[in-house]
């Protein structure tokens, strides 16, 4: 039985989410033999399948689904005074490549004949595109009024794309259906646990490019929580595997209108406003609600709002010092600025924020 509910505790060989409604996890996080990284034998030409201890996937390295993804850059960055770690430098151009490799990676294990996903955004891509490196066929579910743009990406990687009229909700419904007809696997970025195992890698390769020094604190996008959870779960796994010795604060970036996390926090009028521009962490019901907050609270962590303003204003700042950036991801350096502000961040604090996405997907 490899996954189970934290809620409930029904285990599963493989299901998309436990009968009682949450999402499942691993029932064991694997951990290296080696209790110290020197006696690791890591090779960053594995990319981040060198961290293949950490993962409950592709134990047999000829079953992985991988384009040599991982070892992203890791750079300093003077005039935000923090270090950078360069989360668009993948093969389809954001960090969802690092869920996508171990999540195809387990549907071929399980015996996946199709999968299917709902993303018109970074996530589609990565699943369409890794699901043709797979040689499984793949339809991604996308809101009906989409732009054409937006869909290339999957299109060319030989995806069915696939239109839902309604809101974002009927489109995962829709989705949902398909994978409760019983034919087809959710490759799922928001529920399926094999992608926070992914996205957990990205903890992995900071420790290692720092030295296995943890950084004071860590900024992300927060939408769904793949790279907020999967750094959280990363870190764990680091400090209960006696590699490091304990966790960044994990500071949550929000958009204004969309940030039930922050609201939670800080409540309704603290995350008024709106935000299109990070139209890719545009979540009001997080799948993965509880366990954002548990990671926040055992972090000493924080979720705030960003307004559209703010966060168009941090985009052309990371443009003009050469970061192409796309859009959405500019919110973490700019929650980086409101929690230096708040005094959340301290100035001498050592801080790692991740670039997500590239500008050249325009
Ligand atoms: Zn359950």
């Amino acid at each position: 039985m490899d996954l189970a509910c934290p809620e409930c505790g029904r285990t599963y060989a493989d299901r998309w989410r436990c009968e009682c409604g949450e999402p499942l996890t691993f029932a064991d996080q694997p951990l290296p033999s080696v209790d110290s990284p020197e006696k690791a034998p890591l090779d960053p030409r594995d990319g981040l399948w060198a961290f293949e201890e950490f993962l409950p996937v592709g134990a047999k390295s000829e079953d992985r689904v991988t384009l040599g993804e991982g070892y992203t850059p890791l750079v300093e960055a003077p005039d935000w005074d923090v270090t950078f770690k360069l989360e668009y430098v993948f093969p389809t151009g954001s960090f969802k490549d690092r869920g996508a490799t171990t999540t195809l990676t387990r549907a071929k294990e399980v015996g996946a004949d199709r999968v299917v996903e709902d993303s018109s955004g970074n996530a589609g891509a990565a699943i369409a595109t890794y699901a043709a490196r797979a040689d499984l066929p793949a339809e991604i579910y996308v809101p009906a009024g989409v732009k054409e743009s937006k869909v290339k990406a999957i299109r060319r990687a030989g995806a069915a794309v696939t239109r839902v009229e309604g809101t974002r909700q009927d489109v995962t419904d829709a989705c949902i259906d398909a994978v409760k007809d019983g034919d087809a696997w959710y490759a799922s970025h928001a529920w399926n646990p094999a992608f926070f195992a992914g996205t957990a890698t990205f903890a992995y390769e900071v420790a290692h490019q720092r030295d296995w020094s943890v950084p004071d604190a860590v900024v992300t996008p927060l939408g769904h929580g793949t790279l907020f959870l999967g750094a959280y779960y990363g870190f764990r796994a680091l400090r209960d595997a006696g590699w490091t010795d304990r966790m960044p604060k994990l500071l949550g970036a929000q958009a204004a209108g969309y940030a039930p996390i922050a609201a939670e926090l800080h409540g309704e009028s603290a995350v008024e406003g709106h935000n299109d521009i990070a139209d890719g962490i545009q979540i009001q019901e997080p799948v993965q609600r509880h366990h954002i907050l548990d990671a926040i609270e055992e972090t000493d962590g924080d979720a705030i709002a960003l307004s559209e303003r703010t966060v168009a204003t941090e985009l052309e700042r990371l443009h003009a010092a050469g970061f192409y950036t796309e859009s959405t991801c500019a919110v973490a350096p700019a929650a980086l600025r409101a929690y230096r502000d708040r005094g959340v961040i301290e100035p001498t604090d050592d801080v790692v924020v991740p670039l997500t996405g590239s500008g050249l997907k325009g």
